[in-house]
């Protein structure tokens, strides 16, 4: 007899996903002033999103503590933060290198424009703070301000000391360490519960985004939009790939396949911290060590942000031509180390990457009205560059579990 074929999470998010783009597609042609996508369905993904969010600051509290408790030895710490760090900070750096390179193949196509035009635009930027602001905001001055807040990196910080002060408490810390490993387990289960509303979340948001969004591409804007994908996918077949391949031994086509639910829930949800219990989940899955993959993969979607560094970089420049200015080799390096440094600073949230993107071009003296130019398609560049920014994480959690899992065989050796 043959056996029906089960469809599995991604599959129905694929399905979902398509089905929410033909909606949207058949709104935008047949009823373009219609607000009912915005009305009826845009809220029915807003709760969705709402219920991810809402679990993010427990699920970045237990689930770091809980990996610090699990590694077991405050050095383990150490280094495994360490490493995770500096793969961060470099696949980045190489994200804007690649996002500059891309752009710069194009420029040629970019339109400059009048004058008339430029001294129109307006865009009051959110102030995006400096970098030693960033620095200073990682540690926190009150225990429950950043939780309220949901301002990820202080929390990260207390979860990091507190999950340090249990283990450094040996015996009389134990059983605070036992209950943080509930805590993160029924965390981890109430998860699994709105995970399994995701298709539905995904159908109303992607009908919504095609129906407001499809007229908008047009012209130049289509043409930046395209430059961005095409750093975003050389960035996911030349680093990932090989990330996954020869640091992690692993098949990348597997790797995708087995991360596909968390990158379509980043693309349509544009929200690293939104899509991190899904990422925690699909990395588990393919092999990586739990309690490394609930430590990196929360300090990835709070610092790691690959795709918001190509999007700054492509967007500086296209704005830098649109205001008809060459920028010097000097200035592109100057991109490049804003870049990095800015998507540290960047949140986790839908957007946050365009706030950032002031930072960068007022670093190379470029007006931040400039933004006001790609403001309306900001979300088409959003649902590539969170993809992007997960991805980047998962390939960190595979990587140093690998790395990991190998230090430990040769301890047990000795
Ligand atoms: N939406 C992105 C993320 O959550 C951040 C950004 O706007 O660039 O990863």
């Amino acid at each position: 007899m043959q056996q029906k074929r089960k469809i599995n999470l991604a599959g129905w998010i694929i399905i979902c996903m398509l089905a929410g783009i033909l909606v949207g597609f058949v709104f935008l042609l047949a009823a373009p002033k219609s607000t009912f996508t915005t009305d009826y369905l845009k809220p029915i993904g807003t709760i969705y999103i709402n219920l991810l969010k809402f679990m993010v600051v427990p699920v970045v509290l237990f689930s770091i503590m809980d990996g610090v408790i699990s590694l077991n030895d405050l050095k383990r710490v150490g280094s495994v933060g360490v490493r995770t760090f500096i793969y961060y900070m470099c696949t980045t750096a190489v994200a804007v290198v690649i996002g500059l390179v891309v752009v710069n193949c194009f420029k040629g196509f970019f339109p400059v424009l009048d004058s008339s035009v430029t001294d129109s635009l307006e865009y009051t930027a959110a102030e995006a703070p400096k970098v030693m602001d960033v620095i200073v905001g990682i540690f926190p001055d009150n225990l429950f301000k950043p939780m309220v807040e949901a301002n990820m990196l202080p929390v990260i910080c207390i979860a990091i000391f507190f999950g340090a002060g249990i283990l450094a408490a040996g015996e009389k810390g134990k059983k605070i360490g036992e209950l943080v490993n509930c805590m993160n387990e029924i965390t981890m289960k109430v998860l699994m519960m709105i995970i399994k509303l995701t298709p539905i979340g995904v159908f109303c948001l992607m009908a919504d985004v095609v129906a407001v969004n499809g007229a908008k591409i047009v012209g130049s804007l289509a043409l930046v939009i395209g430059v961005a994908y095409i750093g975003y996918i050389l960035h996911v077949i030349i680093v990932y790939g090989c990330s996954i391949k020869f640091l992690s031994g692993m098949s990348p086509i597997a790797f995708f396949k087995g991360l596909a639910p968390a990158m379509l829930t980043a693309f349509t949800t544009t929200s690293s911290n939104a899509t991190l219990p899904i990422n925690i989940e699909c990395c588990n899955e393919m092999g990586a060590e739990p309690e490394i993959s609930s430590f990196v993969l929360p300090l990835g979607a709070t610092i790691n942000m690959d795709g918001t560094a190509i999007y700054q970089a492509v967007c500086a420049v296209f704005i830098a031509c649109c205001y008809g200015v060459d920028l010097t080799l000097g200035q592109m390096a100057m991109i490049v180390l804003t870049a990095t440094l800015a998507s540290v600073g960047t949140a986790g949230v839908s957007g946050a990457g365009m706030i950032m993107l002031s930072m960068v071009l007022m670093s190379v003296g470029l007006p931040v009205e400039g933004i006001a130019i790609i403001a309306g398609v900001d979300k088409l560049f959003d649902m590539g560059r969170t993809t992007l920014n997960i991805t980047g994480d998962a390939t960190a959690a595979m990587w140093v579990s690998k790395v990991e899992r190998k230090k430990m065989a040769a301890k047990a050796v000795k």
